[in-house]
């Protein structure tokens, strides 16, 4: 190893362990469900992404098996070759009959899906509006497309107005866009779409929601612009296929030019392999399920109240989540976690979510219910929450 690069890492890793931000990974030993097994401990799983618990349903599984069985284990070639199997195409069809648009395209990842579309439209002669607690793939995104990055007050539409008035009456700029998560991850709650739609029409701004969050969760599952009611008016709805949907994947939902144009020119879609046919399969199957049936939604959004209201009961500061997204806001970094770790020790598996990632001094431990869960695994966590949060006088 070069010693430039020897002495770069041994002075930045031992600062981050001094500054308790090194982050060590747990594996799971089991999937990823609402019980989950770390180093032989079974825990009450309150960390994953896998809101409607579809990771391992049976259906998605039997799909993805017959997929494998038909295409193999690889895609074989990126999406402009011959990697666009029919079932990319499906999985495409699928999306924009579920997000009510006229076409879709689909992505490795969410993240390499915010690579891929905001610099196919946007350059350096342009300007993006960013909402300050935008998701990290957003903001690499933006950078990457070269653009000049305005950011807005977290869900501050007069700040919003002020910088949308002043960039496109600047002239500086060709084109401007207005970016924002559909649902913010860290407390839950959603964009104020309709008013920033409102917005964007009188300064004619490019409206583009990644609704990581929001899909398979908001709006009867559709996501957060189906919430609002407004499919026509958001020019890029991006989603996952790695939350909700529980495989892997990303995609941008919208106008067929739009995609016509995303499909000759995102970097991701032209130079990296599609993803495996089992992962296009169980998407489709995921999505389909989806837009036949309420039934895991109505659950998940069940659950998510029943814990809210548990922990709210017991005195715990949830903050203003709109979402099952539940927030148990601490404070102070160490404490927070100090709480996790000992809800782990007592058999729950919540993160504790610390400043950079939120702002200093609203550290949170952080839960997300799913459709998976039962109520006396719930029931079960609010016993311990209130054991360990009167152990360390939280309430
Ligand atoms: C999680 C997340 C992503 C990344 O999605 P992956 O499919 O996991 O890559 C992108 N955007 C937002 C807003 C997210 O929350």
């Amino acid at each position: 190893m070069s010693t430039i690069l020897d002495r770069f890492l041994d002075t930045n890793i031992q600062d981050l362990k001094d500054r308790g931000l090194y982050n060590e990974i747990d594996p799971l030993e089991s999937a990823n469900g609402p019980v989950i097994t770390i180093g032989g401990k079974k825990l009450l799983n309150l960390s994953s992404n896998n809101y409607l618990g579809l990771a391992t349903d049976e259906r998605l599984i039997e799909a993805a098996r017959e997929a494998l069985e038909k295409y193999g284990v690889g895609a074989g070639a990126v999406r402009t070759i011959n990697g666009t199997l029919n079932l990319h195409v499906q999985l495409e069809e699928a999306i924009a009959r579920f997000k009510g648009t006229e076409d879709a395209i689909s992505f490795q990842s969410g993240f390499n899906c915010n690579m891929a579309a905001i610099s196919a439209v946007m350059d350096k002669n342009d300007a993006i509006l960013s909402d300050t607690l935008n998701h990290a793939s957003i903001i690499d995104g933006c950078r990457l497309s070269k653009a000049k990055i305005i950011t807005y007050e977290h869900s501050d539409m007069d700040d919003l107005r002020k910088k949308a008035k002043e960039a496109t009456e600047s002239g500086k700029y060709n084109k401007v866009m207005v970016i924002t998560d559909g649902v913010f991850s860290m407390d839950g709650d959603i964009a104020k779409l309709p008013e920033i739609v409102e917005i964007a029409k009188e300064f004619d701004l490019i409206t583009y929601v990644d609704d990581a969050h929001g899909s398979g969760v908001t709006g009867d599952g559709a996501g957060t612009v189906k919430h609002f009611g407004l499919q026509k008016e958001i020019d890029f709805q991006i989603g996952t296929l790695s939350k909700a949907i529980g495989v892997v994947g990303g995609y941008v939902a919208g106008k067929r030019k739009l995609i016509q144009w995303l499909k000759v020119r995102s970097r991701p879609f032209l130079f990296s392999t599609a993803v495996t046919p089992a992962d296009a399969a169980a998407s489709r199957k995921a999505i389909e399920i989806l837009t036949d049936s309420k039934e895991l939604v109505e659950k998940l959004w069940d659950n998510g109240r029943y814990l809210k209201e548990g922990l709210k009961k017991l005195g715990f500061d949830v903050g203003n989540s709109e979402t099952p997204i539940t927030p148990c806001i601490v404070g102070d970094e160490k404490l927070t976690q100090t709480f996790s770790q000992r809800l782990y020790e007592e058999g729950v598996y919540a993160k504790a979510i610390v400043f950079p990632t939120v702002p200093r001094g609203t550290g949170r431990v952080r839960n997300m219910p799913t459709a998976a869960h039962t109520k006396e695994m719930l029931d079960e966590v609010i016993a311990i929450y209130e054991k360990v949060g009167k152990e360390l006088n939280l309430i």
